[in-house]
């Protein structure tokens, strides 16, 4: 029996990707070959590519002005390479410090450039979006993480800033609709809402790239990956199909307005449900409150085990909190059905009828 996946990442997918995927594996379209066996120069390869990239471009109704390249590396690896490509050695760039992975990214900046927090959310364990930003004007681009995946927070509005917009979108993209041409660049990890981990997507807009003075290694190197159409070495063919066949199903699905809709009302239920029992708490300010991560406590510290074995029990996986930050969280990305937070929301009534 299929397990209800609450992963943070890699997580759940969709079941006819899956089940298309799998198929590939074995014989890729009908070509004798799996998909495992194919050069990524060849047209068939190509063609998966060159529709991945036009279908990010088309969900997220951009024009020419941006390339859509599929690098490796992770989100992580953009920490280091948005600020090698973008930020000069004496040049500064603004950063929300609002979670464990913004601070990674301030973290990295800061071996190629000043860094200046723009705002911070530390005061209160980054339980919180701050509305207030400082960012100086002559600062080389504003970077924020969209949505904090270990927080369980999400900004629901646009930071304001006159300089070129950076974000970190790894846990919440394709969930929502965005005005997505208001950034200069945005990258994350397929591994949530995008397909499968290996294949990280970043979109820039080529007017903000080649300002830099230093010399840049040529795999890191932005430009030459536009040049080479994400082609410059051997991409990760297998996870770059599973991303287009994500894709292809959130297009078939009614795209980014009906993501949303879904995942609201995914939200609406969970939220819902944990505010009207004693026995859990919410952890982030109710207007901050992540679509995707819902992050929570047992309001009884010594419950918190009873309940995540109660979970295990019923076959859920994914319930555990960041290894780091403890407590309970569930991630409800894209393709988790409603019919999962149903069940995860009945054991948590029953919980609170025999512990409330
Ligand atoms: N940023 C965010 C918001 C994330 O959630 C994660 C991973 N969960 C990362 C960055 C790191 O991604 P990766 O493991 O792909 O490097």
């Amino acid at each position: 029996m299929k397990m209800y996946n609450f992963n943070s990442g890699p997580a759940i997918l969709p079941a006819e990707v899956l089940q298309q995927a799998a198929e590939a594996v074995i014989d890729f379209n009908h070509i004798g070959l799996s998909i495992l066996e194919i050069g990524h120069r060849t047209e068939w390869f190509v063609n998966v590519l060159e529709e991945a990239r036009s279908l990010v471009k088309e969900l997220m109704q951009l024009d020419d002005s941006y390339e859509v390249l599929y690098l490796q590396g992770g989100a992580t690896q953009q920490f280091m390479q948005v600020p090698m490509n973008l930020l000069d050695e004496k040049a500064t760039a603004a950063y929300c410090d609002n979670g464990i992975w913004g601070a990674k990214a301030i973290k990295e900046a800061k071996l190629f450039g000043n860094v200046h927090i723009a705002c911070s959310s530390k005061d209160r364990e980054h339980t919180y979006i701050p509305r207030e930003l400082s960012v100086p004007q002559d600062s080389a681009y504003l970077h924020y993480t969209t949505n904090n995946t270990v927080e369980g927070t999400q900004w629901n509005f646009i930071p304001e800033a006159n300089v070129p917009l950076v974000a970190d979108m790894s846990s919440d993209i394709f969930s929502r609709e965005m005005p997505f041409s208001k950034y200069s660049l945005i990258y994350a990890g397929a591994q949530k809402n995008a397909g499968a981990a290996g294949a990280t997507i970043v979109v820039v807009k080529k007017d903000i790239l080649g300002k830099v003075s230093r010399a840049i290694p040529s795999i890191l190197n932005y430009s030459n990956h536009i040049e080479a159409k994400s082609l410059m070495n051997t991409p990760s063919v297998f996870a770059v199909y599973v991303s287009l066949l994500t894709l292809r199903w959130i297009k078939k699905e009614g795209g980014l307005p009906e993501m949303e809709r879904r995942a609201q009302e995914r939200a609406d239920l969970f939220y819902d449900t944990l505010d009207s029992l004693d026995a859990f708490m919410g952890k982030v300010d109710k207007r901050d409150r992540s679509l995707m991560n819902a992050t929570f406590t047992t309001q009884n510290p010594e419950h918190e085990k009873l309940f995540l074995d109660i979970c295990k029990n019923n076959g859920m996986v994914g319930v555990k909190g960041y290894r780091t930050v403890g407590g309970l969280r569930v991630s409800m990305y894209n393709s988790l059905p409603l019919s999962s937070v149903q069940v995860l929301c009945d054991l948590m009534k029953d919980f609170n009828e025999k512990h409330g």
